[in-house]
């Protein structure tokens, strides 16, 4: 049925002569494509190997072409949407690209000044491992939508609700473009944690999922990338059905449903009891247990009692939780965890017999760490 669907699009795409993203096809679809185009399923394999295995998109430069389908391919193909109008690098080497998707190019140079807006940009970020520490480790932190829909009372990113979904080709866009910055190489963990509710973008989300998994893809391993969501129980349910052994992550942020819907406005509709059914369900159907993400805000969500609060919740759930401190966003009226209080909080899960971590905050520098996305451009 997808396959109809898709040679429809294409079918639609050639007559209005439309160039078709890359990035958006699996490897049997370009091979499909280039077919229609009178080209060999081994030329799609070829630029494969040279956009994804090469980090090369210029097809004048893709020698075993020859001249005739470098030409074809420069026709058919658009290899880069959008523009990146800001590249930005913190102290402790996380870079950030600022991309305007409504703006046009293909090409992988930074272009400072562009008229655009934020409406039509996303960030995304590359996190390299401290040093020392799993060394070889970049991470890739994606958008999936412009915007948000979900508003979080604590977060930059949700301020002018949803603007659009990415698409497939966009979402997996951003993972190869982070891949080609100084320093990277290769990136070998993805996360969903930047712009957007992933599971509200279920369909464009998950094809890029197994493109980003891909051996002739971008080969990041199922089980280093990881979808965050606020918490959608009926598609989390989904996801369970899910063939590709990711991480799934809830933004659980608050112990009990009063404290949840001061923060998440989502809260209103899914009570915590049916989030905890929907991860249950993920972990008996996929065998993996669900990561809790609980973001400490200041004399809000941070306290003896929330700890305790949360120890019973985490431990009827197979779970892990991630601590996250709060990082001040201009004109929000949080702040940032103390040190004890969250040192105790931890302590209180760990005596529970929890497996807890706190996260270290990457990136503040140039905006770039959880919740702080978009906010400062669009200022
Ligand atoms: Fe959206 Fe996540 Fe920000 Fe909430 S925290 S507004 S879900 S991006």
């Amino acid at each position: 049925h997808q396959c109809v669907a898709f040679q429809t699009t294409l079918e639609y795409r050639a007559l209005m002569s439309q160039q078709i993203h890359f990035f958006d096809l699996t490897d049997k679809e370009l091979a499909e494509t280039f077919q229609s185009f009178g080209l060999s399923k081994f030329r799609a394999k070829q630029i494969l190997d040279w956009v994804y295995a090469k980090g090369v998109i210029d097809p004048n430069q893709m020698t075993n072409l020859s001249v005739k389908d470098r030409e074809l391919v420069k026709n058919k193909l658009e290899f880069l949407q959008g523009v990146a109008v800001k590249h930005q690098v913190a102290t402790d080497g996380t870079q950030k690209l600022l991309i305007d998707w409504a703006l046009s190019g293909n090409s992988l140079s930074v272009l400072n000044n562009q008229e655009g807006g934020s409406e039509s940009q996303t960030e995304c970020v590359m996190i390299p491992a401290v040093s020392g520490v799993g060394s070889h480790r970049k991470t890739a932190c994606i958008s999936s939508q412009v915007g948000c829909p979900v508003g979080c009372s604590f977060c930059a990113s949700g301020i002018g609700g949803l603007d659009a979904n990415l698409t497939t080709g966009q979402i997996v866009q951003q993972v190869w473009q982070l891949a080609q910055l100084d320093q990277v190489g290769r990136i070998s963990n993805v996360v969903f944690m930047g712009m957007g509710e992933p599971l509200s973008n279920f369909n464009a989300v998950t094809k890029a999922l197994r493109i980003i998994n891909a051996p002739w893809g971008l080969g990041v391993s199922a089980r280093k990338i990881t979808v965050s969501t606020v918490g959608l129980p009926a598609q989390i349910k989904r996801l369970a059905q899910f063939d590709l052994p990711i991480t799934l992550a809830i933004s659980l942020h608050a112990p009990n449903d009063e404290i949840r819907k001061e923060l998440i406005p989502w809260a209103e509709y899914v009570t915590i009891e049916q989030l905890k059914d929907a991860a249950n369900t993920y972990f008996e159907q996929s065998g993996r247990e669900v990561t809790l993400e609980y973001i400490l805000i200041g004399g809000v969500n941070d306290q003896r009692e929330h700890a305790k609060e949360l120890s019973v919740l985490a431990r009827s759930m197979r779970c892990n939780i991630n601590l996250i401190r709060y990082n001040e966003v201009d004109g929000m009226p949080y702040q940032r965890p103390l040190n004890d209080d969250v040192l105790l909080f931890q302590a209180i899960l760990q005596k529970a017999g929890l497996n807890v971590h706190i996260r270290a905050s990457r990136g503040r520098d140039i905006s770039a760490a959880c919740g702080q996305l978009r906010h400062e451009h669009s200022k």
